[in-house]
């Protein structure tokens, strides 16, 4: 298996630091606001990826913090008048829903920041101790900074240099740093300001020691794989680095993975520009299982472009995906009780096909673009496959593929519902007027309307569903339900 390492800057093999297992820690969000599209990416990218490790058989222990003190709480809870607490768990809990609709897995340990201040006190008083960090006289207490030009690798991960990022740098009036590129590890508290004690009087921790701090506490001093969005490369993910190996004079992480951006109209999404998509408002306009079928329709590394267009297509997929494994139950249910005797060998192919194609492209860097597009090659073919009308005896592969289909929809997290789920779901999503009960109050309105040979009712009832969006299809004894998406 190989992946992008942006530390060297190509592909490796992967080889975790301990044999079978992989300590994996991603950033998390920063809960003082809903989440958006952007965020749902990186959610959903380092979510297959550990899926994707644990089916290669690696023990993941996977961690992702939450930033739950910053000051962005601090001015939303300034602004509504509430503690920073009430704001960090408000969009703690906000978080949670829209991730467990996005078929999230939770983390092995999804650590709170401010529950780690003793160890990132500890870690801060040692990188002054070895001279790494020095304190400035505040106000009230003392701020502490790390020392970057003690720390000679400083740059190795964003590939920038010292000298040139010396001269871009901008120092706030109010900080009192020796070296524009320092940054701060403890700040002194301000009036107003939430602090614990430490010390160097009250204060609180900077963002980037949290990180160093939780990683370490839970997954040791070097961790497999570091991931993050491709913005926390510079400055984030080099201050976690240069306190981290500062702090324990190892390396701190071997495989550092970043997801690309989402854009609109080709524009990073920002909150100045005005363009930000939250999770929430999507999930009233699109089924959710589209939303994430259209984030991984694409490889992690590289920007993917948000257009409505794009979620229609991944919805269109899915559609013919569960429609398709509609026709494979009823393959089934119509052969039961009938001994199959053989295989069909083409399907049988198909199916072996898949799962090398599935898993190569997945060993090289988790191209779940190549991956999802094996997938719906491979429906294709079990739609023509039943279009031909199999024996009896070639029930037992309709079976087995539809078992395979779940198994690698499963790392994904795409394919896992039942087609009624699907279609209630954009029963829902298309704000279609009847309800499921409806639905089949009609269909059997018109199954007694055919019985007794009145057409033209049966007609009527058929016409009255397709202008409401939901199409029938006859099969051999019974008739069943879909809705029209486009
Ligand atoms: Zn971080």
């Amino acid at each position: 298996m190989r992946v992008f390492n942006t530390l060297t800057g190509r592909l490796e093999e992967f080889v975790p630091i301990n044999d079978n297992f992989v300590g994996m820690y991603v950033c998390g969000v920063t809960v003082y606001d809903l989440c958006h599209i952007g965020h749902a990416r990186s959610a959903v990218v380092f979510d297959v990826i550990v899926r994707y490790l644990r089916y290669k058989g690696y023990k993941v222990k996977f961690v992702k913090n939450f930033t739950d003190i910053d000051d962005k709480i601090i001015n939303r809870a300034n602004k509504e008048g509430v503690s920073w607490r009430q704001i960090a768990e408000k969009y703690t809990e906000e978080y949670y829903k829209d991730m467990d609709r996005l078929g999230i897995m939770r983390a092995d340990v999804e650590p709170k920041a401010t529950e780690h201040i003793e160890e990132m006190i500890k870690i801060v008083q040692t990188l002054i101790d070895k001279g790494f960090a020095y304190t400035v006289e505040e106000e009230e207490g003392k701020s502490v900074y790390f020392a970057v030009e003690k720390f000679p690798d400083y740059g190795k991960l964003s590939k920038k240099r010292i000298e040139e990022l010396e001269a871009g740098a901008r120092v706030e009036v109010d900080e009192k740093k020796r070296n524009p590129l320092d940054f701060a590890l403890w700040k002194a508290s301000k009036q107003g300001e939430p602090w614990w004690e430490s010390p160097w009087g009250k204060g609180r921790p900077g963002w980037h020691i949290e990180c160093s701090a939780m990683s370490l506490k839970h997954i040791g001093e070097s961790i497999d794989i570091h991931g993050g969005g491709a913005d926390l490369i510079f400055p984030h993910h080099e201050n976690e680095i240069a306190q981290s190996e500062a702090y324990t004079g190892k390396l701190f992480a071997k495989y550092w993975l970043h997801n690309g951006f989402v854009t609109i109209n080709r524009e990073k999404m920002s909150k100045s520009l005005g363009n930000v998509l939250n999770i929430r408002d999507l999930l009233e306009l699109y089924d959710a299982e589209a939303i994430r079928l259209f984030l991984i329709s694409s490889h992690y590394r590289s920007p993917i472009e948000f257009s409505p267009e794009y979620i229609k297509e991944a919805e269109l997929s899915l559609d013919r995906a569960y429609s398709t494994i509609m026709r494979m139950e009823e393959v089934e249910r119509s052969a039961k009780g009938k001994k199959p005797t053989g295989m069909s060998q083409e399907i049988q192919r198909a199916l072996e096909t898949l799962k090398t194609n599935f898993e190569e492209a997945m060993d090289e860097d988790f191209n779940t673009a190549k991956a999802v597009g094996f997938i719906f090659d491979f429906i294709k073919e079990i739609n023509r496959f039943i279009d031909k009308k199999p024996s009896e005896e070639e029930i037992e592969i309709i079976k087995k593929s539809k078992e395979f289909l779940r198994e690698v929809g499963s790392i994904l997290n795409i394919l896992q519902r039942k087609p009624i789920q699907w279609y209630r779901s954009l029963l829902k999503i298309k704000k279609i007027s009847l309800s499921e009960e409806e639905i089949e109050k009609l269909i059997e309105e018109r199954a007694i309307a055919r019985k007794n040979k009145e057409w033209q009712r049966a007609d009527k009832i058929r016409q009255e569903l397709s202008a409401k969006g939901i199409i029938l299809e006859d099969w051999v004894d019974r008739t069943v339900w879909k809705v029209k998406i486009e």
